[in-house]
């Protein structure tokens, strides 16, 4: 489904991902854990085409990312064709950016009416659809200061689940969040993670979260894959240094 390959990526002279291959498959959890500053986020955002790769080529159903095919040679993507990848992915972020002008309901048809095109009529049924999924079909006329923060990244959440989207990304979604507010995002995403086929990869510092939704968890560490393994062997059986003092600071 993704397939990043020899990815390396450098801001200025610093180095941020050293070579790294990660394989999604259709339908599967990832966990990205690991230290502050060791690129997840960033590799996060280059799904979302937000970052490109200094070198390496990610592909989303086999189909590259930064590069498209004309007339069998690979040239750079189109602003089109990136459009259209970036349509595979959903990302919900550390801060919502809700439009605080806007309704909730409003925040969530947006894409759908602007990017999809769709009738209102329909992208409102959508919205409504995923917004009974995160337990704010209450709220349709609210606008968001009005809204508790683990409620806004729960809009955030069904804003970008409307698009329908392949694969999601939650980069660090609750660590902006009151810790009473924690449990009713990661509750949303759990019931999401168990009734969609969708894949997701879950950046997270919530360990106890990680081993509950994933299939797999990543362990990186300064730009590079350390360890990966179901979490019962990551958790249960760290096998690296890294890995092992990483986890003693959750115990
Ligand atoms: P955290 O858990 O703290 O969010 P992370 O593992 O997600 O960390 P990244 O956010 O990917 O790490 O950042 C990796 C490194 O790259 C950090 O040192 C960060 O300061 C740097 N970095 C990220 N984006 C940029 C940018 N646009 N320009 C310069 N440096 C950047």
């Amino acid at each position: 489904m993704v397939r990043y390959r020899s990815i390396q990526k450098s801001f200025g002279e610093l180095q941020v991902i050293k070579g790294i291959d990660l394989d999604i498959y259709p339908g599967e959890k990832i966990a990205l854990i690991g230290p502050s500053g060791s690129g997840k986020t960033t590799l996060g955002r280059m799904l979302m085409t937000l970052e490109e790769p200094s070198s390496g080529t990610i592909t989303i159903e086999d189909e590259p990312l930064w590069q498209m095919e004309k007339k069998g040679n690979l040239v750079r993507a189109s602003e089109k064709h990136l459009h259209r990848m970036r349509s595979k992915v959903g990302m919900v972020f550390q801060h919502f950016n809700l439009f605080p002008h806007m309704t909730v309901l409003r925040n969530v048809t947006l894409a759908p009416r602007s990017v999809l095109r769709l009738a209102k009529e329909e992208a409102e049924e959508r919205a409504v659809e995923m917004l009974r999924k995160v337990g704010l079909e209450n709220k349709l006329h609210e606008y968001p200061a009005k809204l508790s923060g683990g409620q806004k990244q729960r809009v955030a959440i069904a804003r970008a689940l409307v698009m329908q989207p392949k694969v999601m990304v939650f980069d660090e979604v609750t660590s902006a969040l009151d810790p009473e507010l924690v449990g009713e995002v990661l509750n949303v995403i759990k019931d999401i993670a168990e009734d969609g086929n969708m894949a997701m990869l879950l950046i997270t510092h919530e360990m106890e979260f990680a081993r509950e939704v994933a299939d797999r968890i990543v362990f990186g560490a300064e730009g590079r894959i350390v360890e990966q393994g179901t979490p019962v062997e990551l958790f249960e059986n760290p096998q690296s240094d890294r890995l092992k003092s990483f986890l003693q600071r959750f115990r």
